[in-house]
């Protein structure tokens, strides 16, 4: 197909049911399938292998995010768990050193204790990763934009380093959305998504998924997908095929919102500083604008005296943001990196890599932008 996104957002995967034409994908709500004599079968032989839901998503997954294979898993850290398990003790990783703390924790708390070893840089300025190659390199991963600090790494600059080398570079595009930015058209070989944020968009489900154009890594990613079982349900997989049918008008609505809510803030005299993409002199902004097509609804500031109690003060004070972890609902959010989504990181690592303990974090959602200006306003007085 050759559509563009808005079309193919709400129609990629979609067939009709072929035993009713029921137009939405049935939740195929079984664990096994009935074969006619064995091993005589229609495709399906066990549901943690094949769900014909779960492959309406992955197929969608796949057209959207431009690739040619995707994979669901049970939650974004799943998939990022998959990723990992194509390696072997010995095998050294180079990731970002802003990025998603649940990544971070996987990787250090669970992954090195098998022998795998995990190097973390800069990813914004190229050389640090090219100086942090060895031989032993298998994987690259990045994030961009970064979360919380929205740091901008150029994805097709890295592509061009990893693919010389042989080494794997796979990218977390969660903060972008496949609306806004494709990695696999830059260069990377997986793209990996919390499905949890914009895919699903409702914060009604927990969800991940891998996408790729390769047939043999996607042989080897599926195989470790029904060797390792962390699998989705196919309700889940319903819900987020329903949000994937609404992402291009709610990443434009992300984008507008986010646009006037980072102006705002950067205008009000209590803000010292505020982290978007969208921004002329943020130091991504010719690279975000190279890669991206919106600059999305993600924003972290800092308040001028830096003081974590007023910071805490803010965050208790707002009404429309609620405080809570996640991201890329329709609904905003504040969230207090130090404390909640970035506590698993050691603060002295934190505070090493610029997340300060008075960092604000917002997930701009799709109600009126003027409602959302008045509820930070008023919050921080
Ligand atoms: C939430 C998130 C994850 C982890 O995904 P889960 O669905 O919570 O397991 C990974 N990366 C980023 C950027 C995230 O925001």
């Amino acid at each position: 197909m050759s559509h563009n996104l808005a079309t193919l957002c709400i129609h990629a995967g979609m067939e009709p049911d072929p035993s009713t034409g029921a137009i939405m994908t049935p939740i195929y709500q079984t664990s096994t399938y009935v074969q006619e004599a064995p091993a005589q079968h229609k495709g399906f032989e066990y549901a943690r292998s094949q769900n014909p839901t779960r492959q309406a998503l992955e197929t969608a997954l796949a057209v959207i995010e431009k690739g040619n294979y995707g994979l669901s898993f049970s939650s974004g850290v799943a998939a990022t768990d998959a990723v990992i398990k194509l390696l072997q003790p010995g095998d050294e990783v180079v990731a970002a050193n802003d990025m998603y703390g649940g990544t971070y924790r996987i990787f250090t708390k669970v992954f090195e204790k098998f022998g795998i070893r995990f190097r973390f840089v800069d990813t914004t300025q190229v050389e640090n990763v090219e100086a942090a190659l060895s031989s032993a390199t298998k994987l690259v991963w990045l994030e961009t934009p970064t979360n919380p600090l929205m740091n901008i790494t150029d994805i097709a600059a890295i592509a061009t380093i990893t693919k010389a080398k042989g080494i794997l570079l796979c990218v977390d595009n969660t903060f972008a959305s496949p609306y806004l930015q494709n990695p696999l058209e830059l260069g990377a070989d997986i793209v990996m998504h919390s499905a949890t944020k914009y895919l699903g968009g409702h914060s009604d489900v927990i969800q991940g998924a891998l996408i790729m154009k390769d047939a043999d890594l996607r042989e080897r990613l599926y195989f470790i997908q029904k060797s390792c079982g962390a699998v989705p349900g196919p309700q889940d997989c319903f819900l987020v095929l329903r949000g994937i049918k609404t992402l291009h008008i709610r990443m434009e609505r992300h984008c507008q919102n986010g646009a006037m809510v980072a102006h705002f803030l950067r205008n009000h005299p209590k803000v010292a500083k505020v982290y978007w993409p969208g921004f002329e002199d943020h130091p991504g902004y010719a690279i975000a604008s190279k890669q991206m097509r919106g600059f999305g609804g993600m924003i972290s500031f800092e308040l001028k005296n830096n003081s974590v109690e007023e910071a805490k003060r803010v965050l208790s004070s707002t009404h429309l943001f609620s405080l809570a972890e996640s991201l890329g609902g329709v609904e905003s959010l504040i969230n207090h990196p130090a404390s909640m989504t970035h506590a698993s990181i050691p603060r002295e690592e934190r505070i090493k890599n610029g997340l300060s303990d008075s960092l604000i974090r917002l997930s701009v959602g799709i109600e009126d932008a003027n409602d959302l200006i008045a509820d930070l306003e008023k919050a921080i007085g």
